[in-house]
């Protein structure tokens, strides 16, 4: 790709799609958007980084920890692999323990602990597990079914007193996209807190695009640490993490906990985010990607009807998925059972007819608040005619 502006993408060759990646999740208000780029224009007069705290840096402290309230302090990192790499770190000092639990196609960015069984490219590309990671390390890391708390509370029973965390996408969206059975992220919350292990919910996607509070306040969790991305950099590289000062405080300088950043709080980067995380909110971006996800959703079900295809349909806000298998999808496993050579043939016709949707079965759409009516009405025609030529 060489280009993008709005709801719009244009590749190398110069052919326009309608563009439903999103940078993979960033670009919320669509590409470049106008208050946006004057911000990190306004901002480059200013110096490109200093190595030191900003004030930027504190107003979108403050911006954090105000839109998600289980945030009482919070650290700027450069991408969501650091945030939750600093997260790991930090409740394995915080608990004195080692073992970490996680989900199977939960992606949580190439932490080592964390590559195993996860989502998004990983998965794509059928190395869910990466190569390189010593033994030692994947040792200490147990990947359960999502949604599956029978498997979760015989973990914390066989592995008493050493689960440090468990980690999360509170709503998965690295394997396609599902979402928490009804009591799952309850029980979750209520055994991390019986067994003394912290609750880390890796809001990198979620982080205020599914409401200004995230999944935490949609399923009115309070997780113990919170890890950020993608949307709060407007584009530019930035990640953050957070939760309960009694934890960050164990944070170098105040406490053992080493990390750091040579371009953590980037001017830049903080100027982008804030402008986009404020404008979304002046905006209300949240109502309008609820009606176009709506808008979306009713056309993608008239055409999978139609095509009389098995095809489930996950939508979220402005977050969806077309799973190429019967339902129910409620983890991995069931994502899996997704028929990848009609996916494959669905993606082509979409790119052909000039929708770009994530070259994979195991990713979400993303919609985006610059996404006109006539956009979702004329992608909706799109997907209709490339079911129908399935
Ligand atoms: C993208 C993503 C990450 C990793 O973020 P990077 O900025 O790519 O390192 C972590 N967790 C989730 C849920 C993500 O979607």
């Amino acid at each position: 790709m060489a280009r993008a502006k709005g709801a719009k993408i244009w590749d190398v060759d110069g052919n326009e799609y309608i563009d439903y990646v999103g940078s993979w999740g960033p670009a919320i208000l669509g590409h470049a958007p106008e208050v946006v780029v004057d911000a990190v224009r306004d901002a480059a007069t200013r110096g490109l980084s200093y190595g030191t705290p900003n004030p930027l840096e504190v107003e979108m402290a403050e911006l954090i920890c105000n839109w998600m309230p289980s945030i009482e302090k919070v650290r700027m990192v450069n991408s969501g692999t650091e945030a939750t790499m600093s997260c790991i770190r930090l409740a394995r000092a915080f608990t004195r323990r080692d073992k970490i639990i996680k989900f199977d196609g939960c992606y949580h960015g190439h932490v080592d602990a964390l590559l195993v069984r996860t989502g998004s490219g990983a998965l794509t590309h059928g190395q869910p597990s990466s190569a390189g990671i010593p033994t030692a390390f994947v040792d200490l890391t147990i990947s359960l079914p999502f949604n599956d708390v029978e498997l979760l509370r015989r973990a914390f029973r066989e592995n008493k007193n050493e689960i440090a965390v468990v980690i999360l996408e509170p709503i998965p969206a690295n394997a396609g996209l599902y979402f928490p059975g009804e009591k799952f992220l309850s029980v979750l919350r209520e055994e991390c807190t019986r067994h003394g292990a912290l609750l880390i919910f890796d809001e990198v996607i979620t982080g205020f695009r599914v409401a200004r509070g995230g999944a935490q306040e949609i399923y009115r969790i309070k997780p113990d640490l919170t890890a950020l991305g993608k949307i709060i950099g407007g584009g530019l590289p930035v990640g953050a993490f957070g939760g309960r000062a009694e934890i960050m405080d164990q944070l170098s300088p105040d406490g053992p906990v080493y990390q750091a950043g040579t371009l953590s709080g980037n001017p830049l980067a903080l100027a982008t985010g804030l402008a986009q995380l404020r404008e979304l909110e002046r905006i209300n971006g949240w109502n309008l990607l609820e009606e176009s996800g709506a808008q979306f959703e009713h056309l993608a079900l008239k055409a999978i009807k139609d095509a009389k295809i098995d095809i489930t349909f996950h939508r979220l806000g402005s977050m969806f998925c077309l799973f190429f298998a019967p339902g129910p999808i409620v983890d991995l496993a069931s994502a899996q059972r997704s028929d990848l050579e009609m996916f494959t043939g669905f993606f082509h016709a979409c790119l052909n007819h000039g929708v770009y949707f994530a070259p994979s079965q195991f990713e979400a759409g993303f919609i985006s608040t610059a996404h006109t009516p006539e956009d979702i009405e004329r992608t909706g025609e799109m997907v209709r005619k490339a079911l129908k030529a399935l």
